[in-house]
């Protein structure tokens, strides 16, 4: 399969488009073109066409409307210091992306036809990936169900999108976020979708996220459904504890349980971390364990992660149990050094030691 490139002829003039890469937000403008691709059960998958950026326009009837047949994945390019631009770890997103799909019942898309969509676009709208530290060009590959018909039944159509979008600084990094442990809703129950990148995850969340509001958080953190009890991520990112301080600081994750979704960014972190000295681990974590460690003192830190943030302090947390707090609800020492070594990692300011830069142009 290869991409045909059909580039929009009118793209936003330059000075538009640097205005909008020196303040980009996040997901508020979009490059000048997109790629699609078309798969379906007699034929497979056709070539990809890299075309203008605009509305797609789809039967009333299309399933994806219906029973949110729909995965999608997230990845950044970051500009280095010398002008190149590199994906992180975009073969590591395509195999999510295909263990997405077998889990929703798409179609898989073989890794080097999802990396080369990718490449190309980065390619052709490579002057809206902006250069500061902590920006990026935030990159969407998403699939649909496209098959026309209210039955229940697999679709025996679908469509690839790739759009992307410059992106600023996700959360202000000096600030802790405040969390609410949810113990009225749960995001994933084992034999279901937790370890699958789709959007009916998401849509089931977001009354949780209204009720972390209406508390005065701005996450909300997921127990496990079976025992409620035990820490599973925050919102849309995997979480970290660190215990102890200093060279003898001990780096804790939640176990994947399978009902977990295994960050790429929770991944490099089980790296980055072991290669700055600290003693690693992935472990069970209960909400007692969270409340005792820092009312003891022995977790000293504590961090989310994933693509859009990439590292993010967790001050206090909130729940129907109590309330408690991190630290001095400020961004600890180990946080900032791993948010540090990984944004450089990403940005080739620090020696990409395990080959996960993956160069574009
Ligand atoms: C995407 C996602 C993450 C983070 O994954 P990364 O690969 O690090 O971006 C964590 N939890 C959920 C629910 C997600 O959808």
């Amino acid at each position: 399969m290869k991409v045909q490139l059909k580039p929009n002829q009118s793209p936003v003039p330059e000075a538009e488009r640097a205005a909008r890469v020196a303040a980009p937000g996040f997901g508020k403008y979009y490059t000048d073109n997109m790629v699609v691709a078309e798969w379906s059960e007699a034929e497979g998958w056709q070539d990809a066409e890299l075309i203008p950026y605009g509305p797609i326009s789809l039967d009333p009837a299309t399933a994806v409307f219906h029973y949110g047949q729909e995965i999608f994945e997230g990845l950044k390019a970051y500009r280095h210091p010398d002008g190149s631009i590199s994906l992180f770890r975009p073969d590591a997103n395509a195999a999510r992306f295909a263990r997405s799909a077998a889990r929703l019942a798409l179609p898989e898309m073989p890794i080097d036809f999802f990396v080369e969509t990718i490449e190309e676009l980065v390619k052709q709208d490579h002057n809206w990936v902006p250069s500061k530290l902590g920006e990026s060009l935030y990159i969407r590959p998403f699939m649909i169900a496209t098959e026309v018909g209210l039955g229940v039944r697999p679709s025996n159509k679908a469509t690839y999108l790739l759009i992307a979008t410059p992106a600023g600084a996700y959360f202000n990094a000096a600030v802790a976020v405040t969390v609410w442990i949810s113990t009225e809703y749960v995001r994933a129950a084992p034999g279901g979708t937790g370890e699958a990148k789709c959007g009916g995850n998401y849509a089931a969340s977001l009354v949780a996220q209204k009720q972390a509001a209406t508390q005065g958080c701005d996450q909300v953190v997921w127990i496990d459904a079976i025992e409620r009890k035990w820490i599973e991520e925050m919102g849309g990112m995997n979480l970290y504890f660190v215990k102890g301080s200093g060279a003898n600081a001990r780096v804790v994750t939640p176990k994947l349980t399978g009902t977990l979704l295994p960050g790429i960014t929770r991944d490099s972190i089980l790296t980055v971390a072991a290669d700055l000295g600290y003693a690693v681990s992935e472990e069970m974590i209960s909400v007692d364990d969270w409340r005792d460690g820092v009312l003891s003192g022995e977790i000293t830190e504590i961090f989310a992660c994933g693509t859009a943030a990439v590292v993010s302090a967790v001050g206090s947390a909130k729940s129907a149990h109590g309330e408690w707090k991190t630290g001095d609800g400020n961004p600890g020492p180990i946080t900032m050094q791993i948010r540090e070594t990984l944004l450089g990692i990403q940005h080739g300011t620090i020696a990409d030691t395990h080959g996960w830069n993956h160069k574009v142009l």
